[in-house]
């Protein structure tokens, strides 16, 4: 069996007067992650995990910070760009685990909930998705939040699915165009972001 293993690791500041994301969803909490992006730490963790595990580069090299197109961007578009690399190398995911590091809030109420997005974003079953946290003992790193991310990539034998897991992902980024106009639509066109800092993704 031809098999892959890729490592990802991110780190961004708490910042107050932004969303916390994280994993993909907004969480309840006073303050977010600062970025250039929407900080979803976890998110850009697993895209460089994927990136790394067909030795296609990392995130900034697709995405760099001073590209102003990124700025607030839904990190799920990262994410989409590595899962295409991934395909485009003839590989599909057999499973991703995370290990979430920060102090608050807590993951372990919502992991569940962020193992079924994380899932759904990276066209897997959850079962297939592991989410596990820990504070930071020891580590003086209280204000952070950092994810560490493996993946276990395996070569795709059928072509057939090759095009079934193209298709689905195509449906998905239609979806989120249709997402995307309808927000801007009830927003606005050329609101600020809330995510409006110069840290890098
Ligand atoms: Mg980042």
């Amino acid at each position: 069996m031809d098999i892959r293993i890729g490592y990802g690791f991110d780190s961004h500041a708490f910042k107050p007067g932004v969303p916390l994301k994280i994993g993909g969803l907004i969480i309840d909490h006073p303050e977010g992650l600062a970025g250039h992006s929407d900080g979803d730490v976890l998110l850009h963790a697993i895209t460089d995990a994927l990136l790394g595990a067909v030795s296609a580069g990392d995130i900034g090299s697709f995405f760099p910070p001073e590209d102003p197109r990124w700025k607030g961007a839904d990190s799920s578009v990262f994410l989409n760009l590595a899962m295409e690399e991934i395909q485009n190398a003839g590989f599909r995911i057999v499973n991703v685990d995370t290990t979430l590091v920060l102090n608050a809030p807590r993951i372990g109420p919502i992991a569940a909930e962020m193992r079924e997005k994380v899932a759904d974003l990276l066209c897997v079953v959850p079962s297939n998705v592991g989410i596990k946290a820990k504070t930071p003992e020891g580590l003086n790193v209280d204000h952070v939040a950092q994810a560490h991310a493996v993946v276990l990539l395996e070569r795709i034998e059928d072509p057939g699915e090759l095009q079934t897991m193209s298709a689905v992902m195509e449906s998905q980024r239609q979806l989120e165009d249709v997402v995307r106009d309808l927000v801007n639509q009830v927003q606005g066109v050329g609101v600020k972001s809330p995510f409006d800092t110069d840290d890098i993704t």
